[in-house]
């Protein structure tokens, strides 16, 4: 990208975040001189996580990322983009499903905007690992030690841990 300096934004749910997402945030900054993890705080997905707690573990994680930077963001995308002087919009890619989708929103934020997405397909490993299984799986007790950090384990224990009831739904979407 020549001198150019290039600030790009990595916007996501994160709920929580995952060594897939990690995996894209490691391989990104190298293309880039700084990301912005845009945490969004999306009023129609229930969340496990509130916006706060999902830009601290984040934070967490990224101590050692010089260049790597979290912040949550409500509204347009491209909008928080242009506010934050980013030019380019990143995105990770699973499976031929994902494409799908996210060549409809890359060509959305486009058309609105003129930004461009730049895309980084996920290592191997990490190719089933979705925010939504995570949660499903540590609902039930399960193994996730290769897919998660140890820190965001620990949460996801303690917030699985509370007493049933209290407990969240980990796949329940609330209607708008
Ligand atoms: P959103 O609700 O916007 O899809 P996510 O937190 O689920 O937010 O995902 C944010 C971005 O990270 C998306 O581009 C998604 O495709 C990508 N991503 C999620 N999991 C992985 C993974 N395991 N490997 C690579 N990219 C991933």
């Amino acid at each position: 990208m020549g001198n150019k300096f290039v600030r790009a934004i990595f916007p996501g749910s994160f709920d929580p975040i995952t060594n897939g997402h990690l995996d894209v945030i490691r391989r990104g900054i190298r293309l880039f001189d700084e990301l912005i993890i845009a945490v969004g705080r999306s009023p129609i997905k229930n969340q496990l996580f509130t916006p706060e707690e999902r830009v601290e573990m984040i934070a967490e994680l990224i101590t050692d990322m010089p260049g790597v930077f979290v912040e949550s963001f409500e509204g347009l995308t491209v909008e928080y983009a242009s506010q934050k002087k980013g030019q380019v919009i990143l995105r990770g890619l699973r499976s031929l499903t994902d494409v799908q989708y996210e060549f409809q929103l890359a060509m959305t934020n486009r058309a609105v905007a003129g930004i461009e997405t730049i895309f980084i397909m996920t290592s191997e490993q990490y190719g089933f690992t979705s925010s939504t299984l995570i949660r499903e799986v540590a609902s039930l007790g399960g193994d996730l030690s290769n897919l998660i950090p140890e820190s965001v384990h620990r949460r996801l224990t303690e917030r699985f841990s509370r007493p049933e009831g209290a407990r969240p739904d980990p796949t329940r979407e609330v209607l708008p």
